[in-house]
């Protein structure tokens, strides 16, 4: 190849191999499958093998992907735009070297066979598809949890580990004195689907698969929601810098024995027709899994082994990663849905011949948008390519278009609602056509009904089936007439008994006690999320203070931004809005924070608060400290700003922004001062839920 051909390409591979590291490694929102990323990557190592003077040092065929950044893309949550705190790794956090092919893994083997004289043994491990975590025990006590980050520094994630309930806080046995040991943070399949069916209830982008959804849930902000993600842990690694054993499977069973959670899913064996066959095993068995696998880990055992290989600055010369290629499949399109969803949004759905796929049965996919369709030139009859699995949720990649058949024809995105038939409408900034009929269209009705009865809403006891059976029978139109309804009417309606009547009408009655921030969720406003509900009712309190906020005062509030301050301000000035509200009120819904031992004092009251950089405890526990005392946090320095709370390394442009305005910088022990003492300490304690 032509020396300078050769650099554009380098060029090209290195920018596209960033690009799609940050959309994986921060946003969690990949573009590209793993597999076209490592064929990325394999080509630009055996360019720069070729042509070694335009390696550049910071190639990424040389550094781990790093997740240490702030998070922009449709998968980027609110809370994670602060960052954590970083600290460095005592021991580097590497990569594995990786590949596709048996070949390759028998040449590692004979690479192996080649360096150590002594004879040694593979630890032959499933390779799990989360995200690396390093935990720190110190006298038997978790005490430090970062990410692997750039591989020198991570995250400090501890409080968020700490709600991952089969991570122990506490060890017993004969523990070192202080240890680290490291693994992954998985989320299993059963816990990725309940998550993305709420987040496309709440018209959210759903997650691409269990991995990115494990790596959003652990950088969440708030430890609280990060429980209620149902992650899960396994531990893999205990650095031979860390504990002295004679092989790694024997610090693995210790480690096991200390009470972590070790998985029993490896093996020893003595020579590469064993591993082939564990591999073997694994490619069938690990569809049955509850959790995502990609590959097998294949370590050499023995420790004075590992020693003598060593590390290239990615990644272990005694450790190999063979990868499954991700299960593919092609099928016929049946048919095409449009379904509207509870905002009005047209999302157009794939009706697919039935395809086996990683253990499960594929009907359906969906197709995003209009213009996504055209992309892909897609068209009923077509025979489609299909991924899914424990890798990616059911995704049409493209159309085998050497099997069009003839005859064929671009379908046509509706210009009416495929349900009300009201005509659809798209704004230029919108991917999506919208049905504006918002208080016709029964799809938008029954859609706002189900979410307002959901369980992080008001948890009423009823599905889709009655929703559509309250609506044909004229009882319910607004979720208020959901309180309306009696014992006579519902035992008229088919199938309902006295039992089952009574038990809905008891969980509509305990709904009443749902708190504020659940309610306003409830409401289905458009961008407000469960977090920004809590956030939105932690800071106004009350509905009439929230409706009596301007744009600009909402758009102020952290989580608020230009986009959904307006929304939130026309919903709540909408006369149809206030009239439901008023009957939801009526019914005896909470419009209101409760006050009570919510609220310590009053020694803040009246004070609006940024808060920026780390501070002893989260910024989150910081924000919360404000809200106890009466006080608001806010995330943007304003003329109203009473001052900024500045921990160790806060924003350079808000302390700017603060000197030009006046407005006072207090440190967190200053800011400690302001508060009653009594109850100081207890405070700052983070609350844990063990
Ligand atoms: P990797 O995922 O290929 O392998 C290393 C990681 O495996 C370790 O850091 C560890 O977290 C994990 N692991 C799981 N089980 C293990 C076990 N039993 N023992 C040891 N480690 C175990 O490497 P990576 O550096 O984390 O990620 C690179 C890979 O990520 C690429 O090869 C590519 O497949 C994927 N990627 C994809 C995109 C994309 O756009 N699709 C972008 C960037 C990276």
């Amino acid at each position: 190849m032509d020396r300078e051909i050769a650099k554009k390409r380098i060029d090209e591979l290195t920018e596209l191999l960033r690009e799609n590291s940050r959309r994986y490694y921060v946003d969690n929102a990949p573009v590209i499958s793993d597999f076209e990323y490592d064929y990325y990557m394999r080509e630009l190592e055996d360019l720069e093998k070729a042509f070694p003077e335009f390696a550049a040092p910071d190639s990424p065929t040389r550094t781990v992907g790093s997740d240490l950044d702030s998070p922009v893309g449709p998968n980027a949550e609110s809370q994670t735009r602060e960052g954590f705190v970083q600290r460095p790794h005592r021991y580097p956090m590497l990569s594995l070297g990786n590949t596709y092919s048996i070949e390759e893994v028998e040449e590692f083997a004979a690479r192996a066979d080649k360096t150590l004289e002594e004879s040694f043994s593979y630890c032959c491990e499933l390779k799990f598809d989360g995200t690396a975590i390093c935990l720190t025990y110190k006298e038997g006590k978790l005490v430090q949890a970062l990410t692997r980050g750039d591989g020198v520094k991570g995250d400090d994630v501890t409080e968020n580990v700490k709600r991952i309930s089969n991570i122990p806080q506490t060890l017993h046995g004969d523990f070192p004195a202080e240890f680290e040991i490291r693994g992954e943070i998985l989320m299993p399949y059963e816990a990725f689907d309940a998550l993305n069916r709420e987040r496309e209830a709440n018209e959210e982008a759903p997650f691409a698969n269990p991995r990115n959804a494990a790596s959003g849930s652990l950088k969440l902000i708030d430890p609280a929601e990060v429980a209620h993600r149902g992650l899960w842990c396994t531990l893999y690694h205990i650095p031979a810098q860390s504990v002295t054993f004679a092989t790694h499977d024997e610090a693995l069973s210790k480690a096991a024995e200390w009470g972590l959670p070790v998985s029993d899913k490896r093996r020893i064996c003595t020579g590469i027709s064993e591993v082939k066959a564990f591999i073997d095993y694994w490619d069938k068995e690990r569809k049955f899994l509850p959790y995502a696998t990609d590959g097998i880990v294949i370590k050499i055992n023995e420790l004075s082994a590992q020693r003598i290989l060593g590390y290239t600055a990615k990644s272990p010369r005694w450790a190999v990663a063979y990868k499954f290629q991700a299960e593919q499949a092609c099928t016929e399109l049946l048919s095409i849905d449009y379904q509207v969803g509870r905002t009005g949004a047209v999302t157009p759905v794939a009706n697919l011949a039935p395809v086996q796929l990683s253990g499960t049965v594929v009907r359906r996919a969906t197709l995003n948008n209009a213009d996504q369709m055209a992309l892909m030139d897609i068209r009923v009859g077509d025979w489609v390519n299909v991924i899914k699995g424990g890798e990616i949720i059911p995704k049409i990649i493209s159309v085998a278009l050497d099997r069009r058949p003839a005859g064929t024809e671009a379908p046509v995105f509706p210009s009416l609602c495929p349900d009300c038939g009201t005509p659809l409408v798209r704004s230029e900034d919108e991917a999506k056509w919208f049905c504006p009929n918002r208080d016709g269209c029964p799809m938008q009705i029954k859609g706002r009904i189900l979410h307002f009865m959901s369980r992080k809403a008001m948890n009423i006891l009823a599905g889709e089936s009655t929703v559509a059976q309250f609506f044909e029978a004229g009882l319910v139109r607004t979720p208020a007439d959901l309180y309306s309804i009696t014992l006579p009417q519902l035992l008229s309606l088919e199938g309902w008994q006295e039992k089952s009547a009574r038990n809905f009408l008891d969980s509509l009655a305990e709904s009443r006690k749902v708190p504020f921030e659940r309610v306003l969720f409830a409401l289905g406003i458009r961008y407000i999320g469960e977090t920004t509900a809590r956030g939105l009712a932690r800071h106004f309190e009350s509905i009439d203070a929230l409706a009596q906020a301007s744009v600009e005062q909402l758009q102020e509030l952290e989580d608020i931004g230009s986009v959904t301050a307006p929304v939130l301000y026309d919903f709540l000035h909408d006369a149809r809005h206030l009239r439901e509200i008023a009957r939801l009120r009526e019914a005896g819904l909470q419009f209101a924070v409760e006050k009570g031992e919510s609220q310590l004092s009053d020694a803040l009251a009246g004070k609006i608060i940024v808060v920026s950089g780390t501070f002893s405890v989260s910024r989150e526990r910081m924000k919360d400290i404000i809200a106890l005392h009466g006080g608001k946090a806010a995330s943007g320095i304003s003329s109203k700003t009473s001052f900024l709370l500045a921990g160790l390394k806060p924003g350079p442009e808000k302390l700017k922004k603060c000197e030009q305005l006046g407005i006072p910088v207090l440190s967190e022990e200053a800011f400690m001062v302001l508060l009653p003492s009594s109850k100081e300490q207890e405070q700052m304690e983070e609350p844990t839920l063990f």
